[in-house]
């Protein structure tokens, strides 16, 4: 340890690094920082900084407010816009209680546990995000629903300003550290994607909370506002969160058997049955704000009914139909509110319900479900996702697994958000309601 350190105070000197950002993240999934000078890294790094915990969404307790904030030396990168000659860096970082313990509402921390259990097992969990997003115009340095571009999927436009905060993104997190696998214009104007190489499920969750922060960032010094929202814009399609997931075991892709049928194992199959098994509750965390229920609904590409396919993409988790070392599911539900650490958490402790417990998963369904009937998909046992966040949220506290993964503290704000998001949004009159009854009543 004490040489690790070294050789992280040695590489601030060397970096010319001034200033330095201990990030972490509220349990909605929000970035929160601490800036320290570089000269209290040492300090960082051996006792952690305390910091007043009772104001963060999410990790208020009466009785202790004060945290610890331990950065993790691994997540080193330096902040690509900052200035070179005042570099500032930033390092992720696990909460902990004054009496040195994790603390127990740390998403990181929950999704770390669920992470050791599987490797008890043998297995670590791969996953690769599809990022989705909005870039719209500020108007008078506020965020707007101005469209910035009348793109379309794949469509490339030279000379807009969205295209250059995509390459600006593709630049800036390249340099820190990330593996793009490609980014492209999506389907509905002003949206784009970004897809970033698989990996660990941890470094992958601290990759998408960067992402956000980067990509807020760099859309802002160009005039433009990112938004993660699920589904900003009535009548075109929402962002998405597709995860794809995969388990490795003695390094091989533990989803992968060429003998299998549509050549995946009997572990892909069963941690398939887990996730079917737990969507509800899953999507309450994958799926957490009011707006996240507007965009699971039929024609935007969004998914609703609860089945998996290896042929068509309508399907909740669909199989990509690459095999050999990419063989992997896809959830096509998350949206980019998620917070990422719970998601990958509880997707994880899903699907492991289904490995250890050899749950077969329903045939998969491999016509479009969207076009089938009400009757159709009776027949074939389909259900829908929860229709709210009240919903989701009720799925999830009748979820004793899910809830034993989060434990019994982010369960119980998780619920009391919950409730409150839902209760706060029934009272407020829309434009729709208006628009509907006031004249005719
Ligand atoms: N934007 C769509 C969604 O809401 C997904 C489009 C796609 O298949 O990439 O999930
Ligand atoms: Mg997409
Ligand atoms: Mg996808």
């Amino acid at each position: 340890r004490a040489e690790l350190i070294d050789a992280v105070l040695k590489q601030l000197e060397n970096d010319n690094v001034r200033s330095v950002l201990l990030q972490f993240s509220d349990m909605v999934g929000k970035p929160k920082n601490v800036a320290i000078p570089t000269k209290q890294m040492k300090k960082a790094l051996t006792e952690g900084i305390s910091f007043d915990g009772s104001s963060i969404q999410g990790f208020a307790r009466l009785e202790e407010s004060d945290m610890v904030l331990r950065p993790e030396p691994a997540t080193y990168q330096i902040i690509p816009w900052s200035d070179e000659k005042y570099r500032v860096a930033r390092f992720i970082c696990d909460v902990y209680t004054t009496r040195g313990e994790p603390f127990i509402g740390d998403p990181r921390y929950i999704l770390r546990q669920q992470l050791e259990k599987a490797a008890k097992l043998g297995y670590t969990f791969n996953v690769g995000p599809e990022m989705e997003f909005f870039l719209f115009r500020l108007i008078n340095g506020h965020p707007s629903v101005e469209l910035q571009d009348h793109g379309g999927y794949f469509d490339q436009t030279p000379t807009d300003p969205g295209e250059d905060v995509r390459r600006d993104l593709v630049t800036s997190l390249s340099e820190m550290g990330f593996d793009i696998e490609a980014s492209h214009h999506e389907v509905a104007p002003s949206q784009h994607e970004i897809d970033f190489t698989y990996g660990n499920a941890l470094a992958m969750a601290d990759k998408v909370v960067t992402f956000k922060f980067v990509a807020k960032t760099l859309a802002l010094h160009r005039g433009l506002h990112a938004t993660f929202m699920a589904k900003p814009i009535y009548g075109i399609n929402g962002s998405g969160m597709h995860v794809n997931c995969s388990l490795m075991k003695d390094g091989q892709n533990a989803f992968f058997d060429p003998e299998g049928e549509h050549q995946l194992s009997d572990t892909a199959r069963h941690f398939i049955a887990g996730i079917l098994k737990h969507i509800d509750g899953i999507t309450r965390i994958a799926n957490p704000t009011v707006n996240s229920y507007k965009r699971l609904i039929p024609g935007y590409e969004a998914p609703v009914y609860v089945g998996w396919s290896a042929m068509n993409r309508s399907a909740l988790i669909r199989v990509p139909s690459s095999r050999g070392k990419s063989t992997r599911a896809e959830l096509r539900s998350p949206d980019p509110t998620c917070n990422p650490y719970l998601t990958f958490a509880v997707m994880l402790a899903a699907g492991m319900e289904g490995v250890t417990q050899k749950i077969e998963p329903p045939e998969s369904v491999d016509k479009n479900i969207f076009r089938m009937s009400a009757e159709e998909r009776a027949a074939e046992g389909i259900r829908c996702l929860p229709w709210s966040l009240h919903e989701a949220n009720t799925a999830l506290m009748n979820d004793p697994l899910l809830c034993s993964v989060l434990g019994e503290h982010v369960v119980s704000q998780i619920n009391r958000l919950g409730e409150l998001e839902w209760g706060d949004f029934s009272k407020h009159i829309t434009d729709w309601e208006l628009n509907r009854y006031l004249a005719t009543y």
